[in-house]
């Protein structure tokens, strides 16, 4: 990855406060980056760094919004990570309600362990992330060789 991040931002309704906090907190590291978030997260996430930059002169990031996450956005996501297009996921996921979309949650936590994909599913480890040195040097993922799957279906056609 790059020394300017993808960072996917998302975060389920009970949740949505403290990504905003979140944001807001870490605005200065974020606007350096390419944000790509789900649908409400996205204008939640654009507006809090938008208001923050205006206040201090700054060029608000560019923000892509998917789809609202029960209507797909996670889905999308998992693709966009399977296409190499994100670097880092934050994911403040709710604890403690069930999601009508809880199979696709489960699916894009699979996958950015599959991928080697840095993911923060609460604020400490999101402050961890953003603070580390690594946030804005270049820094390749060692990704596991699934090699040995891909002959199994070769095997199985
Ligand atoms: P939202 O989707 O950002 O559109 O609310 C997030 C989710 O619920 O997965």
């Amino acid at each position: 990855m790059k020394k300017k991040k993808n960072i996917a931002i998302v975060a389920h309704d009970n949740r949505k406060k403290d990504i905003i906090e979140w944001a807001s907190y870490n605005w200065q590291e974020l606007i350096q980056h390419d944000l790509i978030c789900t649908g409400t997260t996205g204008k939640l996430v654009e507006d809090t760094l938008r208001e923050k930059c205006s206040k201090n002169n700054k060029v608000p990031p560019t923000v892509t919004r998917l789809k609202s996450g029960p209507l797909g956005g996670d889905q999308q996501l998992g693709a966009l990570i399977v296409e190499g297009q994100v670097d880092i996921l934050i994911f403040f996921w709710d604890p403690m309600q069930p999601q009508p979309h809880d199979v696709d949650v489960k699916a894009l936590l699979r996958i950015t362990v599959l991928y080697n994909i840095p993911t923060a599913s609460n604020r400490s480890t999101a402050d961890f992330i953003v603070s580390s040195s690594l946030f804005h040097e270049e820094y390749e993922p060692i990704l596991k060789d699934y090699g040995s799957y891909i002959k199994r279906d070769v095997d199985m056609n």
